[in-house]
């Protein structure tokens, strides 16, 4: 017997229509002799629908009660495959994360998933049930419920599947695998027949919406077979593997891109040390991720402190920045919501220089200027204005031969 952990986005049950070739799919499983356990986000639309209705209540909603809110949306999916699939003569059981003891830290809204007790799920499928579990969601250890952030029921599923550990996690989306790049913005872009988790991890936490960054995480840590399939068609989707070794070795195997962080920059900072501690210190203790940073000293013996974070804590960051400049004697807070973050991700880059100055000429053959840069051993991102988003990702794509087939290694040997 062979246990399978099927995940199924938002666009996969968004209707009636959808959910029943889902419970077909889940019953062909089944019939194929697997265990089978099924994650389910909410209908697509359902999660930003009940977000809106907390914020035309409140513009500040309390992040206890906008959980409870939002896991009603992955509630209604469960039950309503959980139905399909009884209609089909299949004996299935939806539960919620916190009824199979999906237990989370208490930071609401992006808690991150501490265990799972797995016994009332495998018990279930002892007794040759399917079980249904709704994904984004937990409970703290006072049983408040909580969820896992945008797109987190990935995570749910590749948790459910290394803790039960299943023989493949099965991610099943409305595109049929990992592109080279969002193929909505870029036609051009191919589909992957694998990628290694370290890439896949880089491309998710660099804004790729197709796997939430947390779930690839837990797939490197507890070595999980995960695969990214579609829902509308069969094919083989796009293996995310866990060994370089054995793979033609590319120079560039995507680009992401991330319209959602925000820019803020401190200015006059008295240049002494505890500075940046002090700034991101108070920004921490607000639960605010923050990403780019930079720091240039100034002539007049003063920094300039520039760091980037998501923008739904644009207004959250800029208060309590406003703040600590008071304190610092800082000159003065600006910042920027309408930045994006472009950047090309490969394990070539590893070996191979030259990258930084392709990447850094298609963007200055299209005239667009570059506000930050940042790198790391397999990735180059760049900040620019975000009205320039689409020109960028489509120009670099090119310039990196993606459409085409992956740039091989050596053919970019020039140093940047
Ligand atoms: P789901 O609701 O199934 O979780 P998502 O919308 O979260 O689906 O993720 C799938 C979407 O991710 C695709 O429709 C595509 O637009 C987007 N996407 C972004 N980058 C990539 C990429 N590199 N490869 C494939 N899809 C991508
Ligand atoms: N429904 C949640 C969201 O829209 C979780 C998910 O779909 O993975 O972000
Ligand atoms: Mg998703």
């Amino acid at each position: 017997m062979t246990l399978i952990v099927q995940k199924f986005g938002g666009t996969s049950v968004g209707s009636i229509e959808r959910i029943n070739a889902v419970a077909d799919r889940v019953v062909r499983a089944r019939l194929a002799g697997h265990d089978m356990v099924v994650v389910l986000s909410a209908m697509s639309g359902e999660t930003n629908r009940l977000l809106a209705l907390a914020h035309d209540l409140h513009s500040d909603p309390p992040a206890r009660e906008v959980d409870v809110l939002l896991a009603t949306g992955e509630q209604v999916t469960i039950a309503l495959l959980s139905i399909a699939l009884a209609q089909r003569g299949c004996d299935a059981r939806s539960y919620t994360g916190a009824q199979v003891h999906i237990r989370t830290d208490n930071v609401h809204g992006k808690a991150r998933i501490l265990d799972i007790d797995d016994a009332r799920v495998r018990d279930d499928l002892r007794k040759g049930r399917v079980v249904v579990v709704a994904g984004f969601q937990g409970v703290d250890e006072d049983g408040n419920i909580t969820t896992l952030g945008r797109g987190g029921s990935d995570t749910t599923a590749v948790a459910m599947a290394a803790a039960l550990k299943a023989d493949e996690c099965q991610i099943y989306t409305d595109v049929d695998g990992v592109y080279t790049t969002d193929p909505r913005i870029v036609p051009e872009a191919r589909r992957l027949e694998c990628i290694t988790v370290e890439e896949m991890l880089e491309l998710a936490s660099l804004g790729a919406k197709v796997l939430q960054s947390r779930s690839v995480e837990f797939a490197g840590k507890y070595k999980v077979p995960l695969r990214v399939l579609s829902s509308f068609d069969d094919g083989p989707g796009t293996l995310i593997t866990h060994e370089e070794s054995g793979m033609e070795q590319v120079l560039i195997s995507g680009i992401a891109f991330n319209r959602d962080e925000a820019k803020l920059t401190v200015k006059g900072v008295p240049d002494q040390p505890g500075v940046a501690y002090a700034i991101l210190g108070v920004v921490a203790d607000e639960h605010i991720n923050v990403d780019m940073i930079i720091q240039n000293v100034g002539a007049d013996g003063t920094t300039d402190f520039t760091f980037t974070v998501d923008r739904t804590d644009y207004r959250k960051a800029t208060t309590v920045l406003e703040q600590i400049a008071k304190k610092l004697r800082a000159r003065e807070v600006t910042g920027d919501d309408r930045i994006a973050k472009i950047s090309v991700v490969g394990v070539g880059m590893r070996s191979h220089t030259g990258v930084a100055s392709v990447m850094f000429k298609a963007l200055a053959d299209e005239g667009i200027n570059i506000q930050m840069i940042s790198t790391s051993e397999i990735k180059i991102s760049v900040v620019v204005e975000e009205k320039y988003l689409e020109l960028g990702v489509r120009a670099l794509h090119s310039a990196f031969g993606l459409e085409k087939g992956q740039v091989r290694t050596g053919s970019v040997t020039h140093s940047a």
